[in-house]
């Protein structure tokens, strides 16, 4: 958040600096947990492209303070509402669970959280979170997350998982857009095979993964990819993301990799073949559990395209079932992702310009940017004495 800004951008903007919020993210985060409570059952975390850290923030009140926002906290308020309300006119009653949650305006922070966060930029210090200065696409990344996750893991071991297993991984990643759709779009998705290669090395069985998208041509390819790793995949738009972008967010839920899978820092997904490769093998296969749903579009001649469909074995193991079934030409096969706009209907309108209050003072950035990567680009304006260079007078 810029410090030249005079707060006049949206309502987020400057409610994240009211609030405390290092940048304006926090709110798509809270947004996404008041919809699919992300954060249930969670203390063991990876933040990918983390910078400047509301996210890690958010995590940071949330398990290690045990913070409560949105519809949580709403409900907490509400029961301490009803038990006033018994107290006034049942006097001596005390519903027992009514009392559990009117006390719960006392932080509960969750035990041995760990939550690592990393990304180019450096990020500054917040309780209770490893920061890591590392670039998501490169392979030495892996390892030094699985050492920030368990000191006593050994690089030499190939392929060797996380021996603390994570149960959430987000990314927010995002690259210096260009403004070139088509190449932002192909960036931004190597950014999400990154991420979910990272997601696949540390996830446990039921583990959860979200990731910013942009939604172009052919997400929906992408949409079935996720839906080999995991049982739920859904592509969620927080209010609190603006509706004129491309962004969105993918929510997949219950990670369970298909049997005989294992990340591999070797072969990272995205790169080569693997994927392709595991969307096309056949596997025999028992009962079917939950087809995929499958969708083609008109376009006369036929092709011949995989379709998807979740198994489970006798153990119960979920596998993946490939059929090649004849869909119309032009790859296109979908699998279409439930699409689920989150955030509370009373919540502000991103797209919106709110009239500022009367006597509104514009506040300082929460966090100002530790090294953007126009750092430099500013550094040789000032020197050269501005953006027109320095005046010479006579
Ligand atoms: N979630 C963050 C927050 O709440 O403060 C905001 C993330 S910002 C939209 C996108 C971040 O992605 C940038 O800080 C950028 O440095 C990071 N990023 C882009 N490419 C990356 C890469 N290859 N590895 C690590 N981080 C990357």
């Amino acid at each position: 958040m810029g410090k030249s800004s005079k707060d006049k951008r949206d309502a987020y903007y400057r409610l994240a600096k009211e609030q405390g919020w290092r940048a304006r993210s926090a709110f798509k985060l809270l947004q996404l947990d008041e919809e699919f409570d992300l954060f249930a059952n969670v203390t063991r975390v990876v933040d990918l492209c983390a910078a400047p850290g509301s996210w890690s923030q958010v995590l940071s009140r949330v398990l290690i303070k045990g913070e409560k926002f949105g519809r949580a906290a709403w409900e907490d308020r509400e029961a301490k509402f009803r038990q006033q309300m018994l107290n006034v006119f049942s006097p001596g009653v005390t519903a027992t669970q009514e009392v559990a949650r009117a006390d719960s305006d006392e932080l509960k922070p969750r035990k041995d959280v760990k939550i690592v966060a990393i990304d180019l930029q450096p990020i500054s210090p917040l309780p209770g979170i490893i920061t890591l200065r590392a670039d998501i696409t490169h392979p030495a990344t892996v390892p030094l997350l699985l050492k920030a996750l368990d000191p006593d893991y050994e690089p030499s071991k190939k392929n060797q998982q996380a021996a603390q297993p994570v149960d959430l991984v987000i990314s927010d990643g995002a690259p210096d857009v260009t403004g070139l759709h088509d190449l932002d779009i192909y960036v931004q998705s190597q950014l999400l095979f990154a991420a979910l290669n990272l997601a696949l090395c540390v996830l446990k069985p039921g583990g959860k993964f979200v990731a910013k998208i942009f939604r172009g041509k052919n997400v929906d390819v992408l949409y079935a990819q996720l839906k080999i790793f995991f049982e739920h995949v859904y592509v969620a738009k927080p209010r609190s993301s603006r509706a004129s972008s491309v962004e969105a967010f993918i929510v997949c839920l219950n990670f369970q990799p298909p049997k005989g899978f294992s990340a591999s820092l070797e072969e990272p997904l995205g790169v080569g073949h693997r994927l392709s490769n595991m969307m096309t093998e056949r596997s025999s296969m028992l009962p079917i559990v939950a087809p995929t749903l499958l969708q083609s579009q008109q376009s006369g001649a036929w092709d011949v395209a995989p379709v998807f469909t979740r198994v489970e074995d006798q153990d119960g193991i979920a596998e993946v079932e490939v059929e090649d079934v004849s869909v119309p030409e032009g790859n296109h096969t979908r699998w279409i992702a439930p699409f689920i706009a989150c955030g509370d209907l009373s919540a502000f309108d991103s797209d919106a310009s709110y009239k500022l209050p009367p006597g509104h003072v514009s506040l300082d950035p929460v966090q100002p940017p530790t090294a953007p990567p126009y750092k430099r680009a500013l550094e040789m304006r000032k020197a050269k004495g501005g953006a027109y260079g320095k005046t010479t007078t006579k």
